[in-house]
This record gives structure tokens, C-alpha cells and sequence, in this order.
């Protein structure tokens, strides 16, 4: 009766915290929801292709500087662009993975201005008709919920177009050093709508982007080698009124900072605002150091780059399946439907499949499936024979395995962790071999290149779990006679004290007991003898 009374007081209490905590939640918005913000990304994404956009340079990073550069990189008078099939066909491999329209044909123009590492004065993009519009894209947010929280963003287009040279700036000497390797790379542009909302969206939409990107293999999407690079287009305005002035934060470095640089973005506009003053469409960057955004210069919202047709390229014309004959050159050609084919499985469909093939939680799917090699050791695990229950499988894998990785710094598929070995050492714990500290412990071995079975490991370490009661009973009395001082603090009433014991019988066991049983028996002895 007692009992039920305090859950009953207990639960009113519960409740009403958490009454609170969402009252406080909804006060905390208020100020700031007075105010929507927005947020459109445009995303430079390289192209993995060996040879550049329009010449046959090759684009590999870290190579010393202007060493792979071809005359027409460099502007020679008299050189013309070849297009490079290649990128067209990843471009339209990711104009299938987003849902875009494509463009059968689309046209490449001149943006000219003026800057030291582009030789040519301008850069050849798709201004007038790109090719692929009207997209989506689908991403996974907040994935602790159990639910899965998914959100869409709109493509607006995708073009191709090339990329700069590099300037490297010499503050000692006072001069710029270029280095041309990187320019006439070929990128794909992939411009949002601006239908997202936050820094975390634009985050985990970026995320997705790159892990979809991967997967199809058109783009590395690497943002510290600079083969991704996210600019982020934000405004804020009032319910109901037209989008503000936007500022544009260029070049963010990471996922983490896409989100910071947005977030802070947001708030610094919001306070102008609430301060009576103006936002300036300018551009600007991310200070990591301060956590803050610094404008470089105002937006040329008036700067004329003298678009003008690419003289020396034709349009750029495919096909499909249903067209393709009427092609001059049907072999040579590019069908769409060819291409589209063949696009793999992408990331939300393998969630899905992990899920009802698996039967994971949306959750265990969302992080098997944010690495690529993750997700191919655990179907690499799931194919071996063996009788665990998945969810352990894919417990061990996200809980520990990657915890392990992560401190190690290498990848699940470069280390010597193989699927089996995995299967053994889950195997071992859940038939109560060894115990968990000890799974654990073989794992690290393992991932660090231990040559040796898992069942040598166990057996030349000796250890195999003491599940012997008796012996475990043994130990327990052991414990308790040479340690009186926790004894008496525990039957004092301080119940946390056991604590201590069982790190004594741990330490004293090398980790090698199962820690459920000791703790059951020390109990019963400690209760019991008073
Ligand atoms: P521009 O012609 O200046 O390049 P675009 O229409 O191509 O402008 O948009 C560039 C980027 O800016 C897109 O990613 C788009 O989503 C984003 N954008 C446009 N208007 C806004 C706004 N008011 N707030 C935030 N982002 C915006
Ligand atoms: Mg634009």
C-alpha cells in the first residue's frame, strides 16, 4: 500500500517536472520564434574522375603544385575544351540520386571575372540551362529519437562547371604564389531552395548529401581536402512577411561548423533586427576560433560577369532510352536510362532494407548506414553463419566496436578486426565465456592487429569467465573478510559501498567474472551474515 502511495507522489513529481521543463522550452523559443530563419546551400562538389573537365590533367591531391596542369588549364591561346564524359556521367548519376529533371539538353557559358588563379579570366559553368533541375533530397535528423525524423529540401539545380586554381599567399615575402593544379577540375554546383530552417537541418542535410555522394561515387566528399565545400545562404523574417536580406557564409570547413556557423548566423541577424537596424547582403566567413561569422566584402549583387554561350563547347546533348536513335552516334552517346540503371542502393533505402531484413531499430540502421564501410562489415558479419540475435550484433558493433575505432583512428575495413573474428568474440560473450570487459578487451586486440584467434587469445590469457558459483561464492567471502572497512560502511546502510567490493573482486579476477552473478552473491552474503 505504502508502496503504491510514494509511485503515485512519485509520478505526480515527474510529471510536473516535466511540465516545467517544457514550459521553460516554449519561454526559451519565444523570443527567438518571434522570428523564422532560412537557410539555402550551394554545395561545390569535385568530381572523382582521373582527368579534368576539359583537358586531360589529372586531378589528384597532394601532388607538388602546377604539376598537373595542361595547356588548356593554363589558358594557352589556341586551346580548346574537350569535354570529359566521365563528369557528365556523374553528374547525372547525382541528378538520379537527388530526383532531379534532367536537362537532355543543357549549355555551358562563360562567368568571367578577374582573379589570379584563373588564367582565362573566366570560368565555364552552366548559367542558362543547367544540367538537372527541380530535385529532392530526403535526410534522417535528431537520430536518438525512436521515431524516425526525416525532413525533405528541394533542389533547385545541379550544374557543371570548372573549378579555380589556388592562391597561396606569401605574407612574409609579400607575394602570391598560384599553384593551377586545381583548376579546370570538374565540380558539380548543387544549389538548394531555401527551405531549410536551422543549422542543424542544413547539417544533416549536408551529411546525407555527402554520404549519397559517396555511395554513387561521383564525389569523394572529403571537406578538409576541400573536394566538398558548403556554402550557406541565411535570412530571418517575421511570420508572414517576404524572406529577409540574406548573407551568405562561404566556404565552411565541416558538418560541425555548418551547423555553428548557421546557428550563430541566425542569432547575429535576429539581434540587428531586434536592435532596429539592417542586414547587409554581404559575404562572409566562419571564424572556427571565435565561433563566429566575419564579413569579407559586400555581395556583388551588381557585379556584371558578362555571362556570355561558350563558344568553343556545343550544347550538351543525351539521351534515353527512347531517343537514343536518333542520335548521330548511338554508341558514343549517353543514355540517361543507361546511367540511372545503374545507381546503387542508396543510403535511405538501405535503412529501410536494414531495418525489415535485419529487424534493427531506425535508429541502429541510421548509424550502421552513416559509414559506408560500416554498413558493409555488418552485412560482411550478418552473411557469416552463426546464431546471434542481430540486435547484439549490431549493438556491439555501434556501441563498442566503434568506440574503439574512433580512439584508434583507423577504418573498420583497414583494420584486422575481420567479420569473423567479430562473430567469435560476440559469440564468446553471449554463451558467457568471457565476460563483457573481457569482449571488449578482445576486440581492441583485434582492431590493433593481434594476429591470434579470438578462442587463442582466450585460452593463453586464461580468461575464460569464472561462472562457477562455488568459486564465485569463494571469492566473494574471500573479499569480504579482508575488506571490513566497505563491509561496515554497506551494513551501515551506505548500499553504494558494494561498488567498491566488486572492484576489488575485479581487479582481483582480471575483469574475468560475470559481473551480474558476483554482485548477486556478494549481496546475499553481505545481508545475510550481519
Ligand atoms: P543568386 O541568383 O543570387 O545566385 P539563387 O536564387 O541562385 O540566387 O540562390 C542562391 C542560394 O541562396 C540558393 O541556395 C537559395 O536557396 C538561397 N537563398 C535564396 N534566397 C534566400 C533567402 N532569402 N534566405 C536564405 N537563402 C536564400
Ligand atoms: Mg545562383
Amino acid at each position: 500500500m505504502i508502496c503504491k502511495q510514494w509511485s503515485y507522489v512519485n509520478r505526480q513529481i515527474i510529471e510536473k517536472l516535466v511540465y516545467i521543463q517544457i514550459a521553460r522550452r516554449f519561454s526559451q523559443q519565444d523570443c527567438s520564434s518571434r522570428w523564422e530563419s532560412i537557410v539555402g546551400l550551394e554545395i561545390h562538389a569535385q568530381i572523382n574522375a582521373q582527368s579534368k573537365l576539359f583537358s586531360g590533367a589529372g586531378t589528384k591531391f597532394m601532388v607538388p603544385p602546377n604539376s598537373q596542369v595542361a595547356v588548356f588549364d593554363a589558358a594557352l591561346p589556341g586551346t580548346l575544351p574537350v569535354l570529359n564524359r566521365r563528369c557528365v556521367e556523374a553528374a547525372i548519376c547525382t541528378a538520379f540520386a537527388l530526383s532531379c529533371k534532367i536537362n537532355k539538353r543543357s549549355f555551358f557559358d562563360r562567368k568571367h571575372y578577374y582573379y589570379a588563379d584563373l588564367p582565362t579570366g573566366y570560368q565555364i559553368t552552366q548559367n542558362r540551362v543547367p544540367i538537372a533541375v527541380n530535385g529532392k533530397l530526403r535526410f534522417p535528423i535528431n537520430i536518438t529519437d525512436k521515431i524516425p525524423v526525416q525532413k525533405t529540401v528541394n533542389v533547385k539545380q545541379i550544374q557543371i562547371e570548372q573549378d579555380s586554381g589556388k592562391s597561396l599567399h606569401d605574407e612574409d615575402n609579400r607575394q602570391t604564389l598560384v599553384d593551377l593544379n586545381r583548376a579546370g577540375v570538374g565540380l558539380m554546383e548543387i544549389v538548394t531552395e531555401p527551405n531549410l530552417h536551422n543549422g542543424q537541418e542544413a547539417a544533416a542535410m549536408v551529411r546525407e548529401l555527402q554520404l549519397i555522394l559517396q555511395t554513387i561515387n561521383t564525389c569523394d566528399a572529403k571537406m578538409e581536402e576541400g573536394s566538398f565545400r558548403v556554402d550557406a545562404n541565411i535570412s530571418v523574417n517575421l511570420p508572414g512577411q517576404p524572406f529577409g536580406t540574406r548573407a551568405e557564409v562561404k566556404n565552411i570547413g565541416s558538418i560541425r561548423n555548418v551547423k555553428n556557423a548557421i546557428d550563430y548566423e541566425i542569432k547575429r541577424q535576429i539581434s540587428l533586427l531586434e536592435k532596429g537596424k539592417k542586414v547587409v547582403a554581404d559575404t562572409r566567413f566562419f571564424d572556427v576560433k571565435t565561433g563566429k561569422t566575419v564579413s569579407m566584402r559586400i555581395k556583388e549583387t551588381n557585379l556584371d560577369y558578362r555571362f556570355m554561350p561558350e563558344p568553343n563547347l556545343p550544347p550538351l546533348v543525351v539521351y534515353d532510352d527512347e531517343t537514343i536513335g536518333e542520335s548521330e552516334n548511338p554508341s558514343n552517346a549517353i543514355n540517361i536510362n543507361d546511367i540511372e540503371r545503374a545507381v546503387p542502393e542508396l543510403p535511405e533505402a538501405k535503412r529501410l532494407r536494414f531495418q525489415e531484413q535485419y529487424e534493427i531499430s531506425w535508429r541502429s540502421a541510421v548509424v550502421l548506414v552513416s559509414e559506408q564501410e560500416l554498413a558493409i562489415f555488418f552485412e560482411k558479419v550478418m552473411s557469416t553463419e552463426n546464431n546471434l540475435e542481430t540486435k547484439r550484433v549490431a549493438d556491439w558493433l555501434i556501441n563498442e566496436v566503434l568506440t574503439i575505432l574512433n580512439q584508434s583512428e583507423v577504418s573498420i575495413l583497414e583494420c584486422s578486426l575481420s567479420p569473423n573474428d567479430f562473430v567469435d568474440v560476440v559469440q564468446s560473450v553471449s554463451d558467457g565465456v568471457v565476460s563483457a570487459d573481457i569482449a571488449k578487451l578482445l576486440l581492441s586486440l583485434k582492431v590493433e592487429g593481434d594476429s591470434r584467434s579470438v578462442n587463442h587469445i582466450i585460452e593463453e590469457n586464461n580468461w575464460k569467465q569464472i561462472t562457477d558459483r562455488s568459486a564465485l561464492e569463494e571469492l566473494c567471502r574471500e573479499v569480504i573478510q579482508e575488506n571490513p572497512e566497505p563491509v561496515k560502511i554497506y551494513r551501515a546502510g551506505n548500499k553504494a559501498a558494494i561498488n567498491r567490493l566488486m572492484g576489488i573482486i575485479q581487479k582481483k579476477t582480471g575483469r574475468k567474472i560475470q559481473a551480474q552473478l558476483a554482485i548477486t552473491i556478494l549481496r546475499e552474503l553481505l545481508d545475510k551474515d550481519t
